[in-house]
């Protein structure tokens, strides 16, 4: 018969295995929960701080442009009746270029577009006349303007603020403007360049024209920027935040805001990698921290799982050595404290009581006669074993019944039978507790005495005689025996003493039979 090899897998095992697997899943999916909700809380709290920022600063801002817009109109007024007067138009640009500190410089122009006075007076365009379109809108508007960015005539990117000035009659006598150089230190780099932190963040101003008029980087001033969703949406004048991709092809996360006045848009925004930067760092603390509980949650595990499994090894040990001799003990002393392992115990249990019994009763079978019930050549074999191997002196008494042939020959092998079954019964009747009865052949027995001296075995044998032929056999009738007595010291030859008590049967018979010889212990 071939067995297959075991499984290696243990249940311990199996368990932690489970085990472990479960609590790194549950800390995985932790972690990534943990990751996402704190991923979320920063990109929306950063996205609703610089909507908040670009906001305020809109309306700053727009407050700012208001009082620039009154100063201008204040000027324009004390200029209606000055016009012509050329140090008093300096006089009132200076004063308004050098008391404000609002615009770069201060520009009075005529109806006939002819700067007529200019703050620094340094500017080197007095006199001049304007031409090109750009710097001709002021004058064609001839209403309080804000206009597009432009190169003015000095040379500069500029924005200007004008207001027309109209003489008591209605007459257009032309406007005075204050400038805002775009690409130098200016009133909005003075606005929205200070107080901003330092972590990636900026902002920038377009016009209504998606012109950029403020950037921190002063070369991307006057630069048209398109296909950012954040400029398009704060032009039609709203204010949001959302993620959007800047021109490096950064992702970043934008809040804007609009200036009213001007309709120009304020975008605030901060790298998504900046504002997500801490993040890993703060999940490794959460990892950190998880670490020593999710230890000793795995210690405690395994701990659990070999109480939990031991029973089953245990019974499953027991079981794989069933053959030794203390299984059945084994398997009693294992604590089965719950169900499975409490059933299965039993079950074992009542597997091993079966076998035992079976193997008894199969030694028992296989050491007894059928017929009588009294021991085979094999049992006898193995009671003289047992003598050699204790050393117990004993006597021992061949039997056999005499005329037998004739018994069966007259009355038939049933009642031939009959008649060895009713002598096996005298002689366990006769017998002692240690003694030792053997069917050894056919109508042949043998009786050993253990510890009883040869006389002593003669008596008995004496007694058993006049008890079989005192006994009536059914149908049969009287029967008589013939036996051979000897003794047998543990120093002796076994075999020798079987010979000798054949041989002194056989000199039973000889002498006319219903008789016990004890032999001649030289014999
Ligand atoms: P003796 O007095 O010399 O012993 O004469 P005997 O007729 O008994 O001679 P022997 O011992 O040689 O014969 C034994 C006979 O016993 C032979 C056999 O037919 C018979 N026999 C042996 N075993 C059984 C058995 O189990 N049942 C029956 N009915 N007869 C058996
Ligand atoms: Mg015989
Ligand atoms: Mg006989």
């Amino acid at each position: 018969m071939s067995f297959r090899p075991l499984p290696r897998l243990n249940l311990r095992n199996l368990m932690l295995a489970m085990a472990i697997f479960s609590v790194v899943i549950t800390l995985f999916n932790t972690f990534y929960a943990t990751y996402e909700v704190q991923r979320t809380l920063l990109i929306n709290n950063t996205l609703e701080a610089n909507r908040a920022y670009a906001a305020k600063l809109a309306e700053v801002t727009d407050s700012v442009i208001h009082s620039t817009r009154q100063q201008l109109a204040y000027s324009a007024a004390e200029l209606v009746t000055r016009m012509n007067d050329e140090s008093a138009l300096m006089a009132e640009a200076r004063r308004l270029h050098e008391q404000t500190n609002t615009f770069n410089s201060v520009v009075v122009v005529n109806a006939k577009g002819v700067i007529v006075a200019t703050s620094p007076d340094t500017l080197q365009v007095k006199g001049l006349r304007l031409s090109s379109a750009s710097a001709l809108q002021s004058l064609k508007a001839r209403a309080p303007l804000i206009t597009d960015p432009f190169v003015s005539p000095s040379g500069n990117y500029i924005v200007s603020l004008s207001h027309p000035v109209f003489a008591a009659s209605g007459e257009y006598l032309g406007y005075i403007s204050g400038t805002i150089y775009l690409k130098q230190s200016n009133m909005l780099g003075e606005l929205l360049g200070r107080h901003y932190y330092q972590d990636g963040s900026y902002l920038y101003v377009v016009d209504r024209n998606k012109t950029l008029i403020y950037h921190p980087d002063p070369a991307r001033i006057g630069e048209r920027v398109s296909g950012n969703p954040a400029i398009d949406e704060v032009l039609q004048g709203q204010e949001h935040a959302h993620q959007v991709v800047n021109s490096a092809g950064t992702d970043m996360l934008a809040g804007f805001a609009p200036v009213n006045s001007t309709g120009w848009g304020i975008v605030a925004q901060r790298p998504k990698a900046a504002t997500l930067a801490g993040i890993k760092e703060h999940l490794l603390q959460v990892v950190l921290k998880s670490v020593p509980v999710g230890l000793l949650t795995l210690a405690g595990i395994w701990l659990s799982a070999l109480f939990i499994s031991q029973p089953l090894r245990q019974l499953a040990t027991s079981a794989g050595l069933m053959n030794r001799q203390s299984a059945q003990t084994d398997i009693t002393g294992v604590s089965s404290w719950y169900f499975e392992a409490a059933q299965l115990k039993q079950a074992i249990l009542r597997g091993i009581g079966l076998l035992n019994e079976r193997i008894h009763q199969l030694h028992t079978d296989s050491h007894t006669d059928a017929l009588t019930g009294l021991l085979n050549r094999r049992g006898m074999q193995q009671a003289l074993d047992h003598f050699q191997k204790e050393q117990v002196p004993f006597s021992l008494i061949a039997l056999d019944i005499d005329h037998f042939k004739s018994v069966n020959d007259r009355f038939g092998h049933d009642s031939g039978d009959q008649v060895i079954r009713q002598l096996a019964g005298i002689m366990q009747h006769q017998a002692r507790r240690n003694d030792v009865l053997c069917r050894s052949g056919g109508e042949e027995f043998m009786i050993f005495l253990p510890g009883t001296s040869a006389s002593n075995a003669l008596d008995v044998a004496e007694r058993l005689r006049h008890q079989v032929q005192a006994t009536s056999v059914e149908l049969v009738g009287q029967i008589s025996i013939s036996l051979g007595v000897t003794y047998c010291d543990p120093a002796d030859s076994i075999t020798d003493a079987l010979k000798r008590a054949d041989k002194a049967l056989y000199q039973a018979k000889q002498q006319g039979r219903n008789r016990a010889v004890l032999a001649d212990p030289g014999a």
